[in-house]
């Protein structure tokens, strides 16, 4: 029987297996025929805690039932209330950069993206109307990043064969070379030549660039960034919509830096995954830019799911799994079994760049085989579900993002399936 359903860049036609789902729990998935995989990427980078953690689950149903939509222009809920608050406690401080003091709500990484853009370009806009500042719209991003696919966000992201159908359509960049291994200089150097140009923005995944092939730089990196930007007046903004939520070892990224964002846009993680949800956090000066009586200064973006209430209940339940559970224990500990089997399988003829931030591992597979439309992506997927997981290859680099519950067993299955990969598809 043929599907309506049109899925996310799947190779439809080409006979590739579509799992049927009907359950999930921690890191496992049951399918209808009985079987299970674990999900060793948290179904795109999202369940946290692991699937239908009880605590949100219970949240979202208490929620279900009380209050389940609201107008947000004008009107408030105490759901977004106390994850405004719990957010702003848990980003990035320090005592000489300005506070993350307020939070837009939206809906999925891309949303909170395209939020973040308009309030910068906003922000500068504002400034111009009161002769402060010149207007400034061109944003800094390093080459091979990624911040989602809706027209702006894929704008402000890499080329390629993904987004070319609506290149007619994209904004101009200015892209910085990406801080590879011994090539940190050029780029910091890059950056300093281009915000002397006086764009509005440099938009950052922080410490490690994700869809675009999970590389990874260091926090001196990251931070020597972000003094380029306050120096010249650029202002910065992290996309932690994947390195939030504990994925590289620390609540958000940038805390490793030691760097305070203008702007930080988070998502996936924020309900542990049950739910969407997005926020965008700005310190006082955007918010302020934004604050008048002239109705011309307002920041024109709203959603009708704009801090959807049983949205936010779920951020509630996970913001207290944060505050009452040793959340950075388990992600280090599971981080340092990564990085033991990681080094194990490095050894194998068949891999190359390992590399690690907190609980993301990626490795490349040597093979002749890895453009990035090649098959060997479809191909890998295929293998692994035989072997029982949920795993998406990019092009030859493979990669692993598991929920936090992941237990030693489910890394060793993983860990097994990897080298097995390498032993058929390696050269
Ligand atoms: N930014 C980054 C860094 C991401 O990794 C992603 C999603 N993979 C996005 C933005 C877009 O998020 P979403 O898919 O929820 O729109």
């Amino acid at each position: 029987m043929t599907s309506p359903v049109w899925h996310p860049f799947f190779q439809h036609g080409l006979n590739e297996a579509i799992p049927h789902v009907v359950r999930a729990e921690g890191a496992l998935l049951h399918l209808a025929d009985g079987s299970t995989l674990i999900d060793a990427i948290s179904s795109w980078w999202v369940t946290t805690h692991g699937h239908c953690h009880p605590r949100i689950a219970a949240a979202i149903a208490q929620q279900a039932g009380t209050l389940d939509q609201l107008i947000f222009a004008g009107y408030t809920h105490e759901p977004a209330e106390e994850v405004a608050r719990g957010l702003i406690a848990l980003a990035p401080r320090a005592d000489d950069q300005p506070k993350l003091a307020h939070v837009f709500y939206s809906d999925s990484g891309s949303t909170a993206v395209e939020v973040a853009l308009k309030m910068a370009l906003g922000y500068w806009h504002n400034l111009s109307l009161d002769g402060a500042a010149q207007a400034r719209s061109r944003i800094l991003v390093l080459d091979h990043s990624y911040h989602g696919d809706t027209i702006g966000a894929m704008s402000v992201g890499e080329r390629g064969v993904y987004n070319a159908a609506w290149t007619p359509l994209l904004f101009d960049v200015d892209t910085i070379p990406f801080p590879a291994p011994g090539r940190e200089q050029a780029c910091l150097d890059a950056l300093e030549v281009a915000c002397a140009r006086h764009p509005a923005a440099f938009l950052v995944e922080p410490l490690i660039l994700g869809a675009g092939g999970m590389f990874v730089y260091s926090a001196e990196v990251l931070r020597e960034m972000a003094a380029i930007c306050r120096r010249h007046g650029v202002l910065f903004i992290a996309d932690e919509v994947m390195t939030g939520w504990g994925r590289t070892g620390t609540v958000f990224a940038c805390e490793q830096a030691g760097v305070v964002p203008d702007i930080m846009a988070v998502a996936k993680g924020i309900t542990g995954g049950a739910i969407p949800l997005a926020a965008t956090l700005a310190t006082a000066p955007i918010f302020e830019a934004h604050r008048s009586t002239d109705r011309a200064r307002l920041f024109y973006h709203s959603s009708s799911y704009t801090a959807n209430p049983i949205a936010c209940a779920a951020a509630v339940a996970n913001l207290a799994i944060w505050r009452e559970e040793d959340v950075l224990g388990r992600i280090t500990r599971l981080a340092q079994a990564m990085a033991d089997r990681l080094a194990a399988l490095a050894r194998h003829r068949a891999f190359a760049n390992p590399r690690q931030a907190g609980t993301i591992v990626a490795i490349d597979l040597v093979t002749p085989d890895a453009g990035y439309l090649s098959d060997l992506a479809p191909r890998l997927r295929a293998f692994f579900l035989e072997r029982g997981l949920l795993l998406r290859p990019l092009g030859n680099t493979i990669y692993l993002m598991p929920p936090y519950c992941l237990d030693a067993d489910q890394l060793d299955r993983i860990f097994a399936a990897l080298h097995a990969a390498g032993e058929k598809f390696g050269s």
